[in-house]
């Protein structure tokens, strides 16, 4: 499996940095996004590297997707947000910052559309729990 070693997401795929996971299988892991735009927004990688959509393989993208949905619709059982948004971003001036293919999970709330980012980091116990209700709705 391909591996950029100062990737950062290849280094989470590695436990080499911690993430707050909600869930893995054999060829992606989801997890909570630390500057979150929203509670609850998590996100899905593929475990072999690939920067952006354009080299993603077809079945490692089927795999992404289908992490996206199982984690869509257990943080809307989880949650229990109005709806969720599916963001990714290709390339710097698209607003991508970590170039390792990944879908955002973006929970969505009456009254407050989420931005693009959050600006604060969030504390790791909060979303450990956010991780344990979105992990208990699988
Ligand atoms: P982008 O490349 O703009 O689509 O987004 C990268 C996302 O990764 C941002 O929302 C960051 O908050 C998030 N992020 C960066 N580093 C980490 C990390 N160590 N753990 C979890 N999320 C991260
Ligand atoms: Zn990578």
């Amino acid at each position: 499996m391909t591996h950029d070693p100062n990737c950062l997401f290849c280094r989470i795929v590695r436990g080499e940095i911690p993430a707050v996971q909600v869930f893995e299988d054999e060829d992606t892991i989801a997890f909570m996004d630390i500057f979150p735009a929203s509670e609850g927004h998590a996100l899905v990688i593929p475990k072999l590297h690939a920067a952006n959509l354009l080299e993603m393989p077809d079945d490692a993208l089927t795999a992404v997707h289908r992490s996206a949905r199982r984690l869509a619709a257990a943080m809307m059982r989880g949650l229990g947000p109005a709806g969720f948004q599916i963001r990714q971003f290709n390339g710097a001036e698209a607003g991508q910052t970590v170039f390792h293919y990944h879908v955002h999970v973006v929970p969505c709330y009456p009254g407050a559309r989420p931005g693009l980012h959050g600006r604060d980091q969030a504390d790791p116990a909060v979303l450990a729990g956010l991780a344990g209700r979105i992990r208990a709705a699988l």
